[in-house]
């Protein structure tokens, strides 16, 4: 009996474990794709309806999240922004910034105001030609080469080609061999921007290490230095003055230009070869013969000099020096050079009671003349600044139209350096950074260009 009741109980366990099965088959649905309610975005996402094929129950469920469509989207940098390469959705705003693009600088551009090109007081401005920001701006006089253009000589007067007189003003480089470092852009740029100047000279020392004492590398270098200090000088709108500067400072042969006749040949051939066509470059042909130097050698040097500058370049102005460091025209007014389009340099210290009368009487005789040095102080570039000296002169050669240039473009010992001696800012000749001969010769020329500040 035991027996069945076993087999009985296995039975029944088969049976409702045979019989469960189908019965949850039973209950399954079959469904179908499915219909789209509302397809998903990257953003949102959507729903879709299935039905069942044998009952006609419906379900909803949720379509995920798309993947964003990207594109890659690249914006310049402009001087305001910094430009990116970026990753977006076509879709959404979704943004994500890869790579920051190199920052582009303001496209500095500077003009003087109306009005400017007939000397009248303008004010120059700086400002981004781009996005328009302003910099900048100060009272300026345009008085550079597109201005006045190409200069001649007529009877005693530097004139344009209307035959207008026309004053340059301008600094004066120290020696290159040792303040070379000056003739750059940015430096010569600031300094004609403070100054209002329009005339550079760039003073080429034959000796004290000078071009003509120096290997052939060295001298080349020194070459490159003046033919650079021309270009600058151009792109600057300014004239420019080649000084071949003779002085005999450590070597009494050098007081006499002809000493080094053959390197002042050879460098003013190849430097007036090399700039035959600009309009804006003077050649002074020697600094300040001394000693025992007389007018004749000075003469004999000019008449050597001159056909070499004019069989390059037959309109260029040659500047002639005289005995007693340029301070006597006694020679020039006796015995005047055969040629056209030549002026005689004279070279004053207003603080060495030099007299100004032989600059009238060299005027009152028909010469040309340019004052291609000068200073406040004494001769050695040095001591106080006589101030009521120097403003008679400045007296004289503004109501004569004389043309000057003032010694010295650099940060030397010494009053007739116009940077302070501690200074190695390259590119501001602000108050600050000026001994009192700098700011007060700027002041001075605003006062002849009639700006006011
Ligand atoms: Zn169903
Ligand atoms: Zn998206
Ligand atoms: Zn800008």
């Amino acid at each position: 009996m035991k027996k069945w009741t076993t087999l009985i109980v296995l039975a029944l366990f088969i049976c409702l474990v045979g019989c469960e099965f189908p019965t949850t088959t039973k209950e399954e649905h079959h469904y179908d794709e499915g219909t789209i309610i509302k397809d998903a975005t990257c953003t949102k996402t959507g729903i879709i309806e299935y039905t069942c094929l044998d009952c006609g129950k419906k379900k909803k469920e949720e379509i995920p999240l798309k993947d964003h469509d990207y594109e890659i989207v690249e914006v310049e940098s402009t001087c305001g922004e910094v430009g990116y390469f970026a990753r977006v959705c076509k879709n959404c705003d979704y943004f994500e910034k890869i790579q920051e693009k190199s920052p582009v600088d303001h496209v500095i551009r500077s003009k003087v105001e109306e009005p400017s090109i007939d000397g009248s007081v303008g004010t120059k401005r700086y400002y981004c030609s781009v996005c328009g920001k302003e910099f900048l701006s100060f009272p300026y006089v345009e008085n550079g080469f597109s201005r006045f253009g190409k200069l001649h000589v007529s009877g005693r007067n530097l004139v344009d080609a209307n035959n207008n007189s026309v004053q340059l003003l301008g600094i004066s480089t120290h020696g290159l061999q040792w303040f070379g470092r000056y003739v750059n852009y940015e430096t010569l740029y600031a300094c004609k921007d403070a100054f209002n100047i329009n005339v550079f000279r760039f003073s080429l020392y034959t000796a004290e290490d000078g071009y003509c004492e120096s290997g052939s590398k060295r001298r080349e270098e020194l070459y490159q230095m003046v033919a650079s200090g021309i270009r600058i000088a151009t792109e600057l709108d300014m004239y420019a003055i080649v000084d071949w500067h003779m002085l005999g400072a450590d070597d009494p042969n050098d007081k006499n230009p002809l000493y080094y006749l053959d390197e002042a040949k050879e460098f003013f051939d190849r430097i007036s070869f090399e700039f035959k066509d600009y309009d804006n470059v003077f050649y002074e042909l020697m600094n300040e013969p001394n000693g025992s130097t007389t007018w004749s050698d000075c003469k004999e040097f000019a008449e050597e000099i001159i056909p070499i500058i004019r069989k390059n370049n037959p309109d260029a102005i040659c500047l002639i020096g005289n005995p007693s460091w340029s301070a006597d025209l006694t020679g020039p007014m006796r015995s005047p050079l055969d040629y056209s389009n030549i002026m005689y340099t004279y070279h004053f210290y207003a603080a060495d009671n030099m007299t100004i009368q032989n600059v009238i009487d060299g005027y009152n005789a028909g010469l040309p003349i340019f004052i291609t040095e000068h200073g406040g102080m004494k001769s050695s570039g040095d001591g106080a600044i006589n101030e009521r000296n120097v403003n008679r002169w400045y007296e004289a050669l503004d109501s004569r139209h004389i043309s000057y240039v003032a010694w010295n473009l650099s940060n030397s010992k010494g009053s007739s350096s116009i940077l302070k001696q501690n200074i190695t800012v390259m590119n501001s000749f602000a108050d600050g950074y000026l001994k009192e001969w700098g700011i007060f010769y700027k002041k001075h020329i605003k006062q002849v260009l009639g700006i006011t500040e």
